[in-house]
């Protein structure tokens, strides 16, 4: 008889495993959005909001042979899923792929796809009145908006403003120092190295005045505070001795395992792995995970180092 699989949380890892197992385990998706969300593609939606139709997958032809029960985990347990209506979703094996939330208009506040589109809309519109923009946050999306800004509408005079004395402050300096370049050779003014004090949101886009650390002042048409993603580890935390890490990101043992039991596992951004909150990390977990672990179960399963999980490597595992 196959596995029952339930898979809590369809973005990037969990849809992909639900569909590389389909075939093989009857697989249960838990997903409360009526979409997928390609959140790279949200950065530029924001300056051409007719990608956004091209960048919302929904979710009803995902899978042949499983389901995708659209509804959000509650609590886990060694014998399945809690949904928030009570509904239990029994299972052999259990995956927790809820990723991580970011500020809007980049990723859906919850299940909110609808409020996704009219977020973007109105923060496309809003741009586009907007002559003074700020970005607080040099990370990738940071960047990449200040990018896509100054491409678009060369107009706007654009401020990317980070605490971290780089772009990009997780990856090698030269990275940083060459968008930095190209960054200003767009125009944009870089202010490095400066705490903004006083931001009034972390999530959504407000026009407003920053205090920077050093004492200075400025005003902004439109501030986008882009500090960050933080894991959606709710439901892990109803597991009993989980240990919470950076941005809400729950620590796994060598086999993807937030707590004792030994068939439910934690992937993509929820699990702290040692490596970054990224697409391309989730795909190292996913050899693995459609080939060994969650499959068979860990103990009669192949180990994670055979399908190449380098953070897993790192760790020291195999
Ligand atoms: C604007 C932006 C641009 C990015 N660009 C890149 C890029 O270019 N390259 C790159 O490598 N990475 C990029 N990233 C990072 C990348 O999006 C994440 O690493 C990736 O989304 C993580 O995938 P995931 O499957 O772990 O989680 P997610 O994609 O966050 O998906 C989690 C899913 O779980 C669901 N969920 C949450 N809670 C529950 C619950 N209780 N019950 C059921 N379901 C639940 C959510 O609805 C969601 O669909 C970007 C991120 C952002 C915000």
């Amino acid at each position: 008889m196959s596995q029952k699989i339930a898979i809590v949380g369809g973005g990037y890892i969990g849809a992909e495993l639900a569909k590389s197992l389909d075939d093989t385990a009857e697989v249960t998706l838990i997903e409360p959005r009526s979409h997928f969300v390609h959140a790279p593609a949200m950065i530029r939606a924001v300056v051409d909001p007719s990608l956004l139709d091209r960048a919302l997958i929904p979710y009803d032809r995902l899978l042949t042979n499983g389901r995708v029960i659209a509804s959000k985990a509650k609590a886990i347990d060694a014998k399945g899923v809690t949904l928030e209506d009570g509904t239990r979703v029994e299972a052999d094996q259990i995956v927790v792929a809820t990723g991580s939330s970011n500020a809007m208009p980049f990723k859906p506040q919850g299940a909110d796809i609808a409020g996704l589109k009219a977020d973007n809309q109105r923060i496309h519109q809003q741009l586009k009145a907007a002559r003074r923009i700020g970005i607080v946050g040099a990370g990738a999306v940071g960047t990449e908006l200040a990018g896509e800004i100054s491409y678009a509408m060369p107009d706007k005079k654009v401020t990317l403003i980070s605490s971290d004395e780089a772009l990009f402050p997780t990856m090698p300096s030269k990275l940083g120092s060459s968008l930095a370049a190209k960054l200003r050779k767009a125009g944009v003014t870089l202010i490095l190295g400066q705490r903004a004090e006083n931001l009034e949101s972390m999530t959504e886009p407000y026009a407003g005045s920053l205090q920077l650390a050093d004492g200075s002042q400025h005003d902004f048409d439109l501030i986008f505070p882009v500090i960050g993603s933080r894991a959606n580890s709710e439901v892990l935390e109803t597991l009993a001795g989980v240990q919470k890490t950076t941005a809400n990101r729950i620590k796994v043992d060598p086999w993807m395992r937030p707590s004792s039991l030994p068939n439910v596992f934690a992937a993509g951004d929820v699990a702290d792995v040692g490596d970054a909150m990224t697409i391309v990390a989730t795909s190292r977990q996913l050899p693995w995970a459609v080939n060994g672990g969650v499959k068979f179960g860990h103990c009669g399963g192949a180990k994670v180092g055979q399908f190449g999980a380098s953070a897993l490597e790192r760790a020291a595992l195999i």
